[in-house]
């Protein structure tokens, strides 16, 4: 793990990276949210993004996040959201609506209904967004984009559910090239899903989940209002 002072320094050096994204499109400053990913780092890591002045991290797996989530709130991070951005299986959504203020990675009609019960036992609201494989990247988690307005439609109609938007994942390139060019396809994709959905279900699906470390200027051109950064942020895995 690298010092808090040289977090700073990349934290300083990404705000600047995303406002400089925001005004090369014309978009405010604070209509982009930075989601620190702090998966595989210790719990340490989450504190510095609560003692950076951010509001929220991202982890990509459920024990790992439950784990460390009572150790930086003991730590001065107890303000901190964390938000669920991996993977998750039906069977372990109830820890997952314990251990999370939002899961990002929502996919299948299966988890929404394991997700609605599980808020619904815990008796308070979980906040979501689908998940969308937009790139069409077999590797990829996410449902098709031909299955999402079904998926939205039963989220829609789950009680303990609020579905607050969509998240997606770029598929990478052979080259940097054509990763970019991936990045920009499948970005403005998930856009156009959004507005196809919103008008169609009447809902307002605010959040549009798309952009990391390496490709967050072309996210941010496409609309992202959350950028989910780890590598510029921490260093690498
Ligand atoms: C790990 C991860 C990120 C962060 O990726 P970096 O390239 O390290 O910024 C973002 N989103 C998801 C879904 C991830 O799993």
């Amino acid at each position: 793990m690298l010092s808090y002072d040289a977090f700073l320094v990349r934290l300083t050096e990404l705000n600047a990276r995303i406002a400089a994204a925001c005004a090369a499109s014309g978009r405010a400053a604070d209509a982009v949210k930075l989601l620190a990913v702090t998966k595989t780092h210790p719990a340490d890591a989450a504190v510095f993004a609560a003692r950076g002045g951010l509001a929220a991290v991202g982890e990509n797996r459920v024990q790992e996040a439950a784990a460390k989530r009572p150790l930086a709130a003991a730590d001065g991070a107890a303000g901190l959201r964390w938000e669920l951005i991996g993977h998750l299986q039906s069977n372990k959504a109830r820890l997952a609506a314990e251990t999370f203020d939002r899961i990002q990675s929502v996919d299948t009609e299966k988890l929404v209904r394991h997700l609605d019960r599980a808020a619904g036992e815990l008796g308070r609201p979980l906040a979501a967004l689908l998940q969308v494989n937009a790139g069409r990247d077999p590797a990829k988690f996410g449902c098709e984009l031909e299955d999402a307005p079904r998926l939205l439609e039963v989220a829609l109609a789950a009680p303990h559910l609020r579905i607050e938007g969509l998240m997606t994942i770029a598929p990478l390139g052979a080259t940097p090239e054509e990763t970019a060019e991936h990045a920009r396809r499948t970005f403005a994709t998930l856009r156009e899903l959004r507005d196809t959905l919103a008008s169609r279900f009447g809902v307002a699906l605010p959040e549009l989940s798309m952009g990391m470390s390496g490709d967050l200027e072309l996210a941010v051109a496409a609309g992202s209002t959350c950028v989910r950064v780890g590598t510029a942020l921490y260093g690498a895995r």
